[in-house]
């Protein structure tokens, strides 16, 4: 078991800037998703968030964190590449891949934290129903984003879409809080029980974040010691969005 952060309940006045943080962090998204094509490299993707987030006056949480300390602004991944990926300017995109961006952004102090994957042109059936699955892990997950729930009943939510419609969703990556730092208390894990877990309340503000892989849950990270691949190479795929627990419906944070 990991070290429980610190769970940090947001003001709404708080809550406003760290909607202000999703914006732009949807409008970098925006602008990179606009560029997916082949031919174009995952440096090239890195250098069209970073025009955004200048253009605002922000910068992005991921550059310079961790050790060793990560060179971009995004990560991207391809195929096989869970998380983490690190941009390259001789790694280009080709036809039928499917490639995954994930992104923060710091507004007045707080952060937003949010992540899609899409095809490169046309990808297979299987590729298309592995995103499909992602994103509707992620929105089983936000389902239960409610004053009363726990995070239990998030983590169960999650991993029962994924194995229901028969994927394989990672244990050692999790969702997290969220405000001044980009990782808070609570943790909220992909896999879980219902009923097990941190009491949500208003103000709680968390990026989940499902990772879904096609054939195993098990990953393994490259020898940059950024990239975390697939253990058998089979694909896998990210939807993230930073949401906050309110008196009445989950409010999702990092859309435009
Ligand atoms: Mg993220
Ligand atoms: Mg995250």
């Amino acid at each position: 078991m990991s070290r429980e952060r610190q769970i940090n309940v947001k003001t709404p006045a708080q809550i406003k800037i760290m909607r202000e943080a999703g914006r732009i962090n949807a409008t970098v998204l925006a602008a990179v998703r606009e560029r997916i094509q082949p031919g174009v490299t995952t440096a090239d993707l890195n250098a069209a968030a970073e025009e955004v987030l200048k253009s605002y006056g922000c910068i992005s949480p991921f550059k310079g964190y961790g050790r060793p300390p990560f060179p971009a602004s995004i990560t991207v991944c391809i195929n096989d590449e869970m998380v983490h990926g690190v941009p390259h300017p001789k790694r280009k995109l080709k036809e039928g891949d499917i490639v995954s961006i994930d992104c923060g952004a710091i507004f007045e102090g707080f952060v937003a934290d949010s992540a899609f994957t899409a095809g490169v042109g046309e990808i297979s059936p299987a590729a298309a129903k592995l995103l499909e699955v992602t994103e509707g892990a992620l929105f089983a997950g936000i389902e239960n984003m409610r004053k009363g729930k726990r995070t239990g009943d998030v983590s169960a939510a999650i991993q029962n879409y994924v194995e229901s419609n028969g994927f394989h969703v990672t244990r050692e990556y999790t969702g997290h809080g969220v405000g001044k730092k980009m990782h808070e208390g609570p943790q909220v894990p992909n896999i879980g029980a219902a009923g097990s877990g941190v009491l949500l309340r208003p103000g709680v503000t968390i990026a989940l974040e499902p990772m879904v892989l096609i054939g195993t849950h098990e990953t393994r990270v490259l020898p940059d010691q950024w990239t975390v691949v697939s253990a058998d190479g089979s694909l896998t795929a990210h939807f993230e969005h930073t949401i906050a627990v309110t008196e009445g419906e989950p409010l999702i944070l990092t859309f435009l």
